[in-house]
């Protein structure tokens, strides 16, 4: 007979994990007590070693589905005579280092009651249990129980509180639980959405973090007049599908798209489209669909009850403002979209959107990383001081540190108004109570002029605590050190490309070549640069990004051009002054500025309703083709700096145009074209400086044909390739990388403007 305590560690709490140890215990036959606490759950466990051991193995092997166990660690304890029960005890007063779950689409087992005729819960909504359902966006404190979740608006009715004080039942400790007669309710029948859906109508559905925008995807008027509504422009919508099924008649599913379609945090799934018309007026130029199934049980009831097959789902907001949470304000805001409301009265307390992720050979690589893994840890290499990252401009996610664990927002949005740093203030606040966390520091970009740097000067200097700042490219690369565990002190070489980051020298970079690791890397490549004139208007209009590049490469403006075309004559003139003069013009080595002016001189794409719009038509152009041709590389040193040469890359556009070539042809020799490059420029500073893996992130490796032709050159060359899987390499990323320098000490101190 022995007795041991048990610690476990990790996303334990609010997801049954007491009561699977409660049962598992039984099962076995041991006596003891489990409980949670300030640190995770504690077990003390007493009878045959060799049965503790079983319990050991079976504890991580059976664990709850929702549940991330950390570390297990066992103690000897001396056993207690007479004890003959397994308990579970009172919850001592939790904080910090246990993490709040994640939201968890409708497991199995509820999905089965919710059908079944026979159950109290058939066709109730917000049917819930320990292993599905709300958490992160209910919970309004610690430690994680009814009273602090907006929950707590609702009083158990007998029989669900039997089921919640029933240490064998499901339901034990579920803090969303509920049925028809004591929780939540919609604001309407199941049956009139639907009609309004079949009927052409768009509605907007409250859910699980905020409202959707839904109306029938393949109804091409109702979907363009949601487009027109919401003043979206070409910005691909996601849609919501019944079943697999019903995915694989509308996109190329793989076995790794299927599991994560289906994975309990549902993110939305870039598939390929099979069904052109449809990604044609859904997603249009893109050749792709994001496709999520169903994850609220209320989606479920939709499609039970007869609901089109194929649903748009677009977050329920207005351009560039977050998305809307509660009824009065999304009556008052979506007025003018939505023809009818379905709302619900359980309170949102933290707004969340679906999480997008792309698969590319087999590997899941994230685009938005919200709902469903929001606000799981990460953790990190070196211990971190209390710290609050604020990330960059765009796609803004926020980061709370302490130790050795770094906790990831939710997509917040891009933080270019008043709305949206609301949210991001609101945000930091949520996430630093919930985990506990005082910051000793505040971490932005070191870009002077965005908002959210403005913010964390301000939050520091109210707070009484240092405003610190990294670079951006700096900060991609040490996410992704972080997320794929790289030690400190490895030199990794990284190849940053992304449309626009704040660079040491105050130009804008963005075809960065870096070596070093967290604490800090020398910039020892880039592409070259070129002088951009008027800044936001080329990013709208890739015609003037690409007559740039042109004058940078010493190339003419030939009138037949599609980029020249496009514009108007006086437009040209214009431009040609101000790239003379050097008046408004900023320099600039953004890789994704040179995609736009691939993009427009092979005439894919002239006006970008939204980011990076003519990058994606250019990727979209260039699945379309095969083969292995590679426009020319050049790369060479220039006074101990590797120099990514566009110039020949420009004139081979302007060829294959005028000679007629397929226009996905010459995408694909571009994109392999800049792969080559990539591994041309690594094989080279391999022979001068040491290191072993290559790392690439910066928001233009969200671009899979990219990613995975560099993967291929890099490997060819015996490079070990470093890509996202856990963070989305765009700037989504950034706060994770913004805590990962400022634990090494890599972050400069701010130097405050007055
Ligand atoms: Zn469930
Ligand atoms: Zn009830
Ligand atoms: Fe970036």
């Amino acid at each position: 007979m022995t007795r041991r305590a048990v610690r476990v560690t990790g996303t334990v709490q609010g997801v049954g994990f007491r009561p699977f140890v409660f049962g598992l215990a039984k099962d076995l036959g041991l006596t003891g007590v489990v409980g949670n606490d300030a640190r995770g759950v504690f077990i003390e466990l007493q009878g045959p070693s060799t049965v503790i051991e079983d319990f050991l193995a079976r504890l991580v092997a059976e664990a709850p589905p929702m549940a991330v166990v950390d570390a297990v660690t066992a103690d000897e304890l001396p056993v207690l005579a007479g004890e003959s029960r397994f308990d579970i005890v009172a919850s001592a007063e939790s904080s910090g280092a246990t993490s709040i779950p994640p939201d968890t689409a409708v497991c199995a087992d509820c999905l089965h009651e919710l059908r079944d005729p026979a159950d109290r819960r058939q066709g109730y909504a917000f049917i819930a249990c320990t292993n599905c359902g709300p958490r992160y966006t209910i919970t309004t404190g610690l430690p994680y129980d009814r009273v602090n979740t907006t929950m707590s608006a609702f009083e158990l009715c007998p029989p669900c509180r039997r089921e919640y004080e029933d240490p064998s039942s499901r339901r034990f400790h579920a803090q969303p639980t509920a049925c028809a007669r004591c929780g939540p309710r919609l604001s309407m029948p199941v049956d009139e959405v639907v009609d309004a859906l079949r009927n052409g109508l768009i509605v907007a559905i409250k859910g699980i973090g905020g409202y959707h925008l839904a109306c029938n995807a393949e109804d091409p008027s109702a979907t363009a007049e949601l487009r027109n509504r919401k003043g979206r422009g070409a910005k691909p919508f996601a849609v919501m599908v019944a079943d697999l099924d019903v995915a694989r008649d509308i996109a190329e599913v793989s076995t790794e798209d299927a599991s994560l379609l289906s994975s309990a945090a549902r993110p939305i799934v870039v598939l390929r489209a099979r069904d052109e018309a449809l990604s044609g007026y859904v997603a249009p130029g893109t050749d792709t669909l994001g496709v999520m199934l169903p994850y609220a049980p209320l989606h479920s009831l939709l499609f039970d009850a007869g609901a089109p097959r194929v649903l748009v789902m677009t977050s329920g907001n207005l351009s560039d403002e977050p998305i809307c949470t509660e009824p009065d304000e999304a009556e008052q805001r979506l007025s003018g979209i939505a023809d009818v409301f379905c709302h619900h009265d359980r309170t949102i307390h933290v707004a969340c959107d679906d999480s997008v992720v792309r698969v590319e050979a087999g590997q899941r690589l994230p685009v938005r990383r919200s709902r469903g893994y929001a606000p799981l840890p990460v953790r990190l290499l070196q211990d971190s001081s209390p710290l609050l990252a604020v990330g960059g401009e765009l796609k803004t996610t926020l980061c709370v540190a302490q130790g050795p664990l770094a906790w990831l927002s939710q997509h917040v949005g891009d933080t270019v108004n008043l709305e949206t740093l609301a949210m991001l203030s609101r945000t930091a606040d949520t996430l630093l109570d919930l985990q506990r966390v005082d910051p000793d520091a505040v971490v932005s970009d070191a870009h002077p002029d965005y908002l959210s740097t403005g913010w964390a000067s301000r939050r520091a200097e109210s707070t009484g605590v240092r405003h610190l700042t990294v670079q951006h490219h700096h900060a991609h690369f040490a996410s992704l050190l972080t997320e794929r565990q790289v030690p400190p002190g490895e030199p990794v070489l990284g190849f940053i490309f992304d449309g626009t980051g704040y660079g040491t020298d105050g130009t804008i970079w963005g075809g960065e070549i870096l070596l070093g690791s967290y604490s800090g890397v020398r910039r020892i490549g880039h592409l070259r640069p070129i002088s951009l004139p008027g800044g936001d208007a080329a990013t709208r209009h890739p015609g003037r990004t690409a007559l740039a590049h042109l004058y940078a490469a010493g190339l003419t403006w030939d009138p037949d051009l599609p980029s020249v075309t496009t514009l108007a004559p006086n437009e040209v003139a214009l431009l040609g002054q101000m790239l003379r003069s050097g008046s408004h013009c900023t320099p600039t080595t953004s890789m994704g500025r040179l995609f736009d002016a691939v993009s427009s001189l092979l005439g894919v794409c002239q006006d970008v309703d939204y980011e990076a719009q003519a990058a994606i038509e250019l990727e979209a152009c260039a699945m379309r083709a095969g083969g292995q041709h590679a426009w020319t590389p050049d790369v060479r040193f220039e006074q101990d700096v590797v120099i990514i040469d566009p110039s020949a890359w420009l004139s081979a556009a302007i060829a294959d145009g005028r000679a007629g070539i397929p226009v996905p042809q010459s995408a694909r020799a571009f994109h392999l074209g800049v792969a080559a490059a990539v591994a041309r420029a690594a094989e080279m500073l391999a022979n001068r400086f040491e290191f072993r893996r290559v790392a690439l992130s910066g928001g233009v490796f969200a671009n899979t044909v990219l990613a995975s032709a560099c993967q291929n050159a890099l490997s060819r060359a015996g490079l070990d390739v470093l890509t996202h899987r856990v963070v989305p390499p765009n700037d989504g990323g950034l706060a994770l990388g913004q805590v990962a320098v400022a634990a090494a000490g890599g972050a400069a101190e701010s130097v405050r403007r007055r």
